[in-house]
């Protein structure tokens, strides 16, 4: 089988980090250690070290997660920053509304998802010019407007999503081209990997972010880390 050939859009991605790390600094990679970020991060920790990456500790996360940032932090030497929710925060929901209350509603589901990804996001970027996003326009149809490059009105800084333009199947070439270390659950078909709680195993053919909030509306699914008002440059 003929190896798919990416080397140009490798060659965007130096482009653009290039441009980030000269124009942009400070920059950070928000990284969720899902497979698109484990390409961005094996570029910034080959390439262009000077850009941060932060990581946020919903205290949810499945241990193949950690393992994987654990794999990460020894295989390239970098240090992913790791933001957790505000403790009084989480125990005044859990005490309101019990341990899995993100279940009942969708309103309970998103004021989850700000005190534990959303809150402690804006701390992550605070004081920064840029953040990077593995988000990629085809993964749902939240994403179908997504830009390479916007300002984040929301969070008073530029915006870039390198990976905006490229396929499933591109993002796994570089994977497997340039042996990078993913998270375990991909191979138990899981393609968009957040919470446990939140997150389940797909079947083919379907939705990548379908395993995502499975009890939900497609249109409601974003944890709400995404969905600033932007102001498109491209
Ligand atoms: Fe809470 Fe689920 Fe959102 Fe995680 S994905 S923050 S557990 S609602």
């Amino acid at each position: 089988m003929n190896q798919l050939d990416i080397t140009p859009k490798v060659e965007q991605l130096h482009d653009l980090l290039k441009l980030i790390e000269r124009d942009y600094m400070p920059a950070v990679l928000a990284n969720s250690l899902g497979a698109e970020d484990m390409v961005l991060t094996d570029l910034i920790a080959r390439y262009y070290p000077a850009i941060a990456m932060f990581t946020l500790d919903t205290g949810r996360l499945p241990q193949e997660t950690y393992d994987l940032m654990q794999t990460v932090r020894d295989r390239y030497g970098v240090d992913i920053h790791v933001y957790f929710p505000d403790a009084a925060a989480i125990e005044d929901y859990v005490a309101q509304n019990g341990p899995n209350g993100f279940y009942q509603s969708v309103e309970l589901r998103k004021r989850c998802c700000f005190i534990r990804k959303v809150e402690p996001l804006r701390r992550a970027l605070a004081g920064k010019r840029a953040w990077i996003t593995g988000m990629r326009r085809e993964q749902a149809v939240t994403r179908d407007s997504l830009t390479i490059s916007s300002f984040d009105v929301e969070n008073n800084l530029q915006k870039f999503n390198p990976l905006c333009e490229w396929s499933n199947a591109e993002v796994w070439a570089y994977l497997k081209q340039h042996d990078v270390p993913y998270n375990k659950l991909h191979d138990r078909f899981y393609p968009s990997i957040g919470c446990a709680p939140c997150t389940r195993a797909v079947t083919p053919g379907e939705d990548v972010r379908s395993g995502r909030w499975w009890w939900e509306n497609p249109e409601s699914k974003e944890c709400g880390l995404h969905i600033g008002k932007v102001a498109s440059i491209k």
